[in-house]
């Protein structure tokens, strides 16, 4: 029985039988009879000698796990030699088809986590792990140069090279560009020296390594502070006035407060019915808090105005200073040591708002890196992380090619 079916991958074999056992669907098939090139003596022969049958696991057909029973013709040579036939099959002592092979390659890539990866290709985590180290860094374009703007920040990878690693990114597209095994001067200044020469513009959050590191390898780029890190220490001081005030509560007021705690975040004009009526009971409480709370309002809206196309920048800088002055009368200590910081990073953090970027699609990564590590081991190796992480968006944006 012959069939004229073309298999993708297959598409030199002849099938020469299909069956379904237990399950499982087989296929045999054979390779057209060709001349083949000696490799004892180079010359061209096309006597069989014999065929040996080959089962070798293939990727999964019509949902059943599919074998391939590869008769394997063996040829001999007027020299004596005997010898296999050439295929795209599959490789020398393999138990499994190239095709399978490069489907797994993309699968461990794309997939989840190596486990589900294992499980669809009936194969071991191992397997599944092996494939991705021997194939991932060809992938991979390692970036020779970064772009113009970039943003560093800190990622919480958790790997064999400690808890902290350095993200960078291209801060125009969010882009992962790299991820540096640790987050030392030194790391991040080599690394800046090898690539950064044509970067500009560098968003970060308030490390003062980073700008060291930084201002070390590149000389003087623009240094970008980012919104989201220099607003917490405001969302902070606020935090901390709360939790030492409320102290001084009764014990049902203390509980509920900390409890309702986002009341004193959430934007005042966001705020619903229910949330405004506990904010004020706590504010009524403690002419302190109201003052932070008041605080916390006012920069917000200097920071909402600011960050509106338009904004000049004198007026922004000009803002900024009332609200310093505001600290400064309310006399309140932890609002006092936030501004401290916020002094030290003034030109950075008006810099936000002159240029726009920011690295806020950071926080993104961070979570995706958290749902990697939640479904799989075998990523807490650094080197794998990285190019699991990289990869990813790599072929987000442009596919995986069969290679
Ligand atoms: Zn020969």
């Amino acid at each position: 029985m012959n069939f004229n079916i073309i298999l993708p991958g297959l598409e030199d074999a002849i099938i020469t039988k299909a069956e379904e056992i237990k399950g499982t669907y087989r296929v045999h098939i054979k390779l057209p009879q060709r001349v083949q090139q000696c490799p004892e003596c180079g010359n061209p022969t096309n006597l069989v000698h014999d065929y040996r049958i080959q089962r070798i696991q293939h990727l999964k057909m019509f949902e059943r796990d599919t074998y391939l029973f590869y008769h394997k013709r063996r040829y001999r040579c007027l020299c004596g030699k005997r010898f296999p036939e050439k295929n795209k099959v599959v490789e020398r002592y393999q138990r499994h088809t190239i095709e399978w092979n490069q489907a797994l390659g993309i699968r461990v890539i794309q997939g989840k986590n190596f486990k589900d990866t294992a499980a669809q290709f009936r194969t071991s985590q191992a397997t599944a792990i092996r494939r991705f180290d021997h194939i991932s860094s060809g992938y991979l374009k390692e970036v020779k140069e970064l772009p113009k703007v970039i943003a560093i920040d800190e990622y919480k990878g958790d790997t064999n090279e400690g808890k902290f690693q350095v993200i960078i990114a291209n801060a125009q597209t969010g882009e992962p560009l790299d991820i540096l095994p640790n987050r030392s001067v030194e790391t991040v200044k080599n690394y800046l020296r090898q690539k950064g020469s044509h970067v500009e513009m560098v968003v970060m959050d308030m490390s003062y390594s980073f700008k060291s590191a930084v201002k070390q390898a590149l000389g003087k780029p623009i240094i970008i502070a980012d919104r989201f890190h220099f607003c917490r220490y405001i969302y902070w001081a606020l935090d901390r006035v709360r939790r030492r005030v409320q102290k001084e509560f009764n014990e049902y007021d203390r509980k509920k407060c900390k409890i309702m705690r986002h009341v004193f975040y959430k934007p005042q004009d966001k705020l619903s019915k229910k949330q405004s009526w506990y904010l004020e009971r706590y504010l009524k409480q403690s002419e302190e808090l109201k003052c932070a709370y008041q605080l916390k309002e006012s920069f917000r809206i200097w920071f909402e105005t600011s960050k509106k196309n338009g904004a000049l920048m004198a007026e922004v800088k000009e803002g900024l200073k009332t609200f310093y002055n505001q600290v400064i009368e309310s006399g309140i200590k932890e609002f006092i040591q936030a501004i401290k910081t916020l002094k030290n990073w003034q030109i950075e953090i008006l810099n936000s708002f002159a240029f726009g970027y920011t690295n806020g699609f950071v926080e993104g990564l961070n979570n995706q890196t958290k749902v990697i590590k939640r479904n799989a081991f075998g990523f807490k190796r650094y080197d794998r992380l990285r190019l699991r992480v990289l990869l990813h968006h790599q072929f987000k944006v442009k596919g995986i090619p069969v290679i």
